[in-house]
Order: structure tokens, then C-alpha cells, then sequence
């Protein structure tokens, strides 16, 4: 088999088809270079995509709109496009199946694609050439601004991996935020001032608005009918499904949101599911935009005095920095990467993650949100969703898979090292230096959801006691032999030691009572 992993320019005039998945609509991807008069673009809406997890309809939705108005684009400059809908007769449902068809209609000498996000996809793909019987060239996706390779070379040696370094690294190579060799505003990272709790007296912007066209109105109307059963609405979709909403949600953020991101990153609030956040990371993983342009407009928000250094810095770690590195993760550690489990933890997930069904307010808020927008910032699906599962002892499997099919941004090489690795540090510590645990009272700092909640964060009494509060000692406890060494916990265990017997007996009593009535 011939699969070349790098860039390859060539000039001649046999037909080349040139596949473009739903998560690479982008008029730079490597796939396109090169394209010429007599080739074919196909691009196909398949069930199999659509459905091995139970994705968010929302989240459909946006991606088959953003991939009917790339294919309108393509053809409007007179590019030879074969669109393959998910309710035309003949739709095999599988990418190997629709290639097949395409092949046999246009008798191509060639198959080019870009390098897929997935390991599941590159598994199947590196079939294709066996089963179609001609060559298939596989490059780098030159969107992201370091190769598996690269990350590779980073991790090579190195006794534990931190995303610090690594952050450190690209911003010398890119020259992002520096200042000739040093860090521009005199430090690496800003993150001690990027942890504040909102004000009562801030307003919060407005997200932009798109309107939904025929298109997005056609998907949504199929949606509808074929996807029963998935969480959430279809209609209401409010994600940029071309490159000039892109651009526009892109210029929002930068003028609007950006001077208070870093300020507020870490704060939650009931009732304002965006804060100043970007929502960037769907029409981002998508391929609408491109994650240097992202960040270059960021540092010259910053540059020309629009945005503070802790905003964009802050900002501009989370795509070159934690983005990058959780890329490099996923091909560095699959497929393997997913089968840890450190803690052993095999409880279901509960129902509620699906329904919102729960007297914690916190969750509920996250949950509802997520059922209503197929999105939750980071602090929510980090300290709320994900650091409830990680105490409770949820079956890491099934929570990647919540996770995988909640979000419109989901794709499995962010999600897993996401969820995996940060959330659940079921990867024993490869992501993360230590678990994000935390208790009630993080909750109740950086939030108000603890005001009308059933339980209390700061009481005392067993009845209002907060699951989480009761849920970390627990956690705590039980892991002790696997945790008490790691010198970012001395602290905790310290604390543990000093605290009452009789405390610790009730905090660990009610923990139990509340994990049996999740089952
Ligand atoms: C358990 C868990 C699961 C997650 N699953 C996904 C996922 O499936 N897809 C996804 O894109 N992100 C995921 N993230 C990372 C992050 O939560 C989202 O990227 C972010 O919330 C998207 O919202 P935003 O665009 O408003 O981000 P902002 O807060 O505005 O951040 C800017 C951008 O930085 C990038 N970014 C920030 N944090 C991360 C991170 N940890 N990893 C990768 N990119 C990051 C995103 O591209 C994002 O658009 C997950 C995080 C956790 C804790
Ligand atoms: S009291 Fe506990 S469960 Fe309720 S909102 Fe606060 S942290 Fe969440």
C-alpha cells in the first residue's frame, strides 16, 4: 500500500478524487492544494458518521449545513463536486461505500485525502486502496501548527509531558506573543490573574445571531426526521455554518468578549452559558477557520491596546497551547491511549447527564445548558460535569462517549485527552499533573448556582450536606494509595489527617448513600 504522509505536488491531467470529510471544510486543506480543472471533490452525508455515537442534533445539523454551503462554494468557483446527501436512494451509508460508488461514476487514477481527525477513520482508511484498487495519498493536515511527528519529537525522552513546555515551544516557533526570544508582557503565562468570579454588576455580550437559511432549514427539517432519540433540538442551531459567519463570530469575539476573557475563564453563572467565551471551537474543528488566523488577530488585539495581555495570552494558550497538545496526545498514546483507567472506576453514568433530572443546581445548569445549546464553556465540563464523574467513579468509557456526542465541537482527538487524560485522569497523570478534583466550595467560589440550590456547599448538617463536598472526601479516601504520593496533593491529605473522625465518618456515610441512590 502507497500512503504518503507528507505534502505532494504534482501536475497531470488524470482525474484525482479528492474526499473531504464534514471536520476538514476548509479551501486550505492539504487535500485541495493542487487541485486541477478535470478532478472531483466528493464529499458525503453518511449515516455511519452521523450515528456511532448518539450525537447532540444540534451538533448534525451544524455539520451537514457547514458541509452543503462548503460544497455551494466550491461549485459557485466551478468546482467539480459530487455531494452525496444522507437521504439520497443509493447512500451506502459508510465513507469506504460511498468512495466505492464514487470511483466506479468517475474512474479517478487517484484517491486524495487529508489526514483524519480520528483514529477510527485513519484505521478504515488505510484499507481503501486495497479495496478501490487505486493509490491512496494520505497528507498532513497542515492546519494544526505542529505535526504528530513534531509532538512526537516534543514527548521523545522526556520523563512526563506538560503542556507548559510544550506551550513554550510553539510560541518560540511561531513567534506568537514574543518579544525577539522573550515572552511578550514579560511572562510566559497569566493565568494567577484569570481566575476571578463574575460580578453581579457586569454585563455580559449577546452571542451573534445566524439566521438560518434554506439550507440550514432543509438539514434541520432532516434532522428531525432521522435522528429521533438524539439529545437535544435541531432547530435553534446557532453555529456559523459558513467561512463568513466564521469570520464574523471570529471579529465578535475578538472586539467583544476578548478584554474579559481571561478575567472571567474560570466563572459560571446561572442563566449565561457563554459569558466571554469564544464559541469558536465548533466552526474551529470544523475547518471554517483556521486556528493562526484565530490567534494572530488575538495578538494584534493586544498589540493595537484592545485587549489586555492576560486575556490574550490566556486565550491564545488555549488554541496553541492546549489544543495542540491534546492533539499530539491522541496520535502519540492510540490507540491504546483509551483503555486506562487508573481509578478502576466502573460505575454507569447516571441518567440525569442525559435529562438534567437532579436537585444539584451546578449540574443541572451544565446539563440543561448542553441539551439546549450542544455546548458548556471549559470551567463548566471540567469542574461541574466532568469532576462529578470523576469522584463518583464513572466508567471513563461511557463518559467519553457522553462527551463525544454532546458537543458540536466533539471529535474524538480533542474529546478523549479532554475527558480521559483532564477530566477523569484515567490516563494516571500523562495529561495532567494532578486530578481536577474539587469540592463544593470551588463551585461556590467561581459560581452562584449555589444560591438556589437544595443542597448547601458550606453546610455542615448531613440532610443539605453538597454531594460534592461529601463525594471528594470520598474520592480522597479511597484513592489514597494511588494519590497520597503525588507531592500537588501533600496539602490535601493533610488537611484529611487533621479533620474530625466523626466528620469523616459522616462525610463518607452520606458519599455512599448518595452513589447507591444514583444506581
Ligand atoms: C471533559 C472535556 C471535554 C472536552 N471536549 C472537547 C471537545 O470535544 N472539543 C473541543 O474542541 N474542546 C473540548 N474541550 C475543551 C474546551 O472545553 C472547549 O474547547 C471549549 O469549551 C470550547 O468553547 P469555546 O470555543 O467557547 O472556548 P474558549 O473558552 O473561547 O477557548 C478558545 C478555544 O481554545 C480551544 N481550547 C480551549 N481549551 C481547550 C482544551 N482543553 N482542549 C482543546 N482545545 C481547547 C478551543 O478551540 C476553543 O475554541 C473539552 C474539555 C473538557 C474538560
Ligand atoms: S451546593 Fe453543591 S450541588 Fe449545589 S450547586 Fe453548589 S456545588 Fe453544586
Amino acid at each position: 500500500m502507497q500512503i504518503f504522509i507528507s505534502r505532494v505536488f504534482r501536475t497531470n491531467t488524470l482525474t484525482a478524487l479528492r474526499f473531504v470529510p464534514g471536520d476538514q471544510l476548509s479551501r486550505c486543506i492539504s487535500s485541495l492544494d493542487d487541485l486541477e480543472s478535470g478532478d472531483v471533490v466528493l464529499m458525503c452525508e453518511v449515516m455511519e458518521e452521523a450515528t456511532y455515537v448518539r450525537h447532540h442534533k444540534k451538533k448534525i445539523a451544524f455539520i451537514l449545513s457547514a458541509m452543503r454551503h462548503f460544497a455551494e462554494g466550491l461549485k459557485e468557483d466551478g468546482v467539480n463536486v459530487d455531494y452525496i446527501r444522507l437521504d439520497d436512494p443509493e447512500n451506502t451509508g459508510s465513507f469506504a461505500g460511498e468512495l466505492k460508488r464514487a470511483v466506479a461514476r468517475h474512474g479517478p487514477d487517484r484517491v486524495i485525502v487529508t489526514h483524519p481527525g480520528e483514529w477510527r477513520v485513519f484505521e478504515d482508511m488505510k484499507k481503501w486502496e486495497a479495496d478501490l484498487g487505486i493509490p491512496v495519498e494520505i497528507r498532513v493536515d497542515s492546519r494544526f501548527f505542529a505535526t504528530p511527528k513534531d509532538f512526537r519529537q516534543f514527548a521523545k525522552g522526556r520523563k512526563e509531558l506538560r503542556m507548559e513546555w510544550f506551550y513554550r515551544d510553539m510560541r518560540r516557533k511561531t513567534g506568537l506573543l514574543m518579544d525577539g526570544d522573550k515572552p511578550a508582557g514579560g511572562a510566559w503565562n497569566f493565568d494567577k490573574e484569570n481566575r476571578k468570579s463574575l460580578p453581579e454588576n457586569v454585563k455580559l455580550p449577546d452571542p451573534p445571531v445566524f439566521e438560518s437559511d434554506e439550507t440550514t432549514r432543509e438539514v434541520i427539517r432532516l434532522v428531525d426526521s432521522r435522528f429521533d432519540g438524539h439529545m437535544g433540538e435541531a432547530q435553534g442551531m446557532n453555529f456559523p455554518v459558513t467561512r463568513d459567519e466564521a469570520l464574523t463570530a471570529l471579529d465578535h469575539f475578538i472586539e467583544t468578549c476578548l478584554p474579559s476573557f481571561g478575567d472571567y475563564q474560570d466563572a459560571m453563572k446561572e442563566g449565561a452559558p457563554f459569558l466571554f467565551h469564544s464559541l469558536l471551537s465548533a466552526p474551529l474543528n470544523a475547518g471554517l477557520l483556521c486556528p493562526e488566523e484565530i490567534c494572530r488577530k488575538a495578538e494584534d488585539a493586544w498589540r493595537g491596546g484592545r485587549a489586555p495581555i492576560n486575556a490574550v495570552e490566556g486565550f491564545i494558550r488555549q488554541i496553541l497551547g492546549w489544543r495542540e497538545y491534546v492533539r499530539g496526545i491522541y496520535w502519540l498514546k492510540m490507540p491504546d491511549y483509551r483503555k486506562g483507567n487508573f481509578f478502576g472506576a466502573k460505575r454507569d453514568l447516571p441518567w440525569f447527564y442525559w435529562s438534567g433530572e437532579t436537585d444539584m443546581a451546578c449540574m443541572a445548569a451544565a446539563i440543561c445548558e448542553t441539551w439546549e445549546n450542544a455546548y458548556a464553556h471549559h470551567i463548566q465540563r471540567l469542574m461541574v460535569t466532568g469532576n462529578f464523574a470523576l469522584l463518583a467513579g464513572i466508567d471513563p468509557a461511557q463518559v467519553e462517549e457522553w462527551y463525544l456526542a454532546v458537543y458540536a465541537d466533539a471529535y474524538e482527538w480533542v474529546e478523549l485527552p479532554n475527558t480521559h487524560g483532564m477530566a477523569l485522569f484515567a490516563d494516571g497523570g500523562l495529561m495532567a499533573s494532578k486530578p481536577y478534583a474539587a469540592s463544593g466550595n470551588y463551585i461556590d467560589r467561581m459560581s452562584d448556582y449555589c444560591a438556589d440550590c437544595r443542597y448547601s456547599a458550606k453546610s455542615k448538617d448531613p440532610e443539605s450536606l453538597c454531594p460534592f463536598n461529601a463525594l471528594y472526601w470520598d474520592f480522597m479516601a479511597r484513592n489514597r494509595d494511588k494519590l497520597e504520593g503525588n507531592p500537588r496533593l501533600g496539602m490535601v491529605y493533610r488537611t484529611f489527617d487533621r479533620m474530625d473522625e466523626a466528620r469523616v465518618d459522616m462525610l463518607r456515610k452520606r458519599a455512599r448513600e448518595f452513589l447507591d441512590a444514583l444506581e
